[in-house]
């Protein structure tokens, strides 16, 4: 059995050493990223459809490589968490976002997303504080997006901070509802203002057990008396099934995609004008 495993190791080795090395070198690279500023925030517009206005912007963390351009989150997020450096792209998040959403319309809100590793530490709560006090932005107007995987430990803590943030005046939101663990039972025992449908349930919504899901979620709301926003909404097929369902906050790129600041003036005008 020894000959065997080694034999087999033999074989993987140098393939494993040639992933574990370019990871290395990723986490490297962001490193230098952060210290180098070269993370930035694009913006989603939530779209109120009854009222036909945007209610707020989703901001979206953008990392552009001075060779490959715009790097997607999905590819440095988890990088970043696995590495323990997310903290660094937290903060400026929030302090960016704040900053950005202060000097919008006071109508619109800012939402961001927080990683569990940054929800659960320990200078969170300095950290938005110092981000509201330093921007000037009203408490209401920042709503925080976590997801379901924050539960998988320490369930009293996050009780704890989610009552902090919400005493404080936030908006605290479940991302990606539907898609992670026994979802229920914590939305009934953790104060969330607002729920996000996961996208995978939007994207098909011909099939009846995704409309079913939605209809699910939106009893769920009301009952509990949280907004439901749908993401990922890409047709008007989609948009006037959501709204025949009650649903009124959405997302996606029907609307918009996300965009840079600068683009900000232009997306409300078009929404306004559609
Ligand atoms: P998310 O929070 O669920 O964000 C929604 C994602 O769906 C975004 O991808 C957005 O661009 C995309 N999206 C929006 N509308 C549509 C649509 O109509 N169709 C499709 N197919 N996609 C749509 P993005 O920007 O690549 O972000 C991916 C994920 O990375 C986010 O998912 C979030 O979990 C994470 N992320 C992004 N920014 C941050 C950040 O600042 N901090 C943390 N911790 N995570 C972030
Ligand atoms: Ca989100
Ligand atoms: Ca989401
Ligand atoms: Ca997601």
């Amino acid at each position: 059995a020894k000959a065997d495993g080694s034999a087999q190791l033999q074989v993987f080795a140098p393939e494993l050493r040639a992933e574990m090395e370019a990871r290395r070198r990723l986490v490297a690279d962001l490193h230098d990223a952060l210290a180098r500023n070269e993370f930035e925030l694009y913006f989603q517009p939530i779209v109120d459809c009854r009222r036909k206005t945007v209610s707020g912007f989703e901001a979206l963390a953008r990392w552009a490589h001075p060779q490959r351009g715009m790097v997607s989150p999905a590819e440095f997020i988890p990088v970043m968490e696995e590495a323990g450096i997310i903290g660094a792209l937290g903060r400026f998040v929030l302090r960016e976002g704040c900053r950005q959403a202060a000097r919008w319309p006071s109508d619109l809100s800012i939402s961001l997303n927080l990683s569990p590793l940054q929800f659960k530490s320990p200078t969170l709560l300095a950290d938005v504080r110092n981000a509201l006090s330093s921007s000037g932005l009203s408490p209401d107007r920042l709503h925080l997006e976590v997801t379901e995987s924050l539960f998988l430990d320490d369930a009293e803590g996050v009780l704890q901070t989610l009552q902090s943030l919400r005493q404080m005046g936030l908006v605290v939101s479940m991302d990606d509802f539907g898609t992670g663990y026994s979802s229920l039972g914590y939305l009934s025992r953790f104060p969330f203002d607002k729920i996000k449908i996961d996208q995978s349930f939007v994207r098909d919504m011909a099939r009846p057990e995704n409309i079913a899901i939605v209809r699910a979620v939106m009893g769920l709301g009301s009952a509990m008396r949280m907004t439901v926003v749908a993401e990922g909404v890409e047709t008007v097929e989609q948009m006037e099934q959501l709204e025949r369902e009650g649903c009124r906050e959405m997302q996606g790129y029907l609307f918009s995609r996300p965009r840079p600041a600068g683009d900000l003036p232009k997306m409300l005008m078009e929404i306004r004008s559609r």
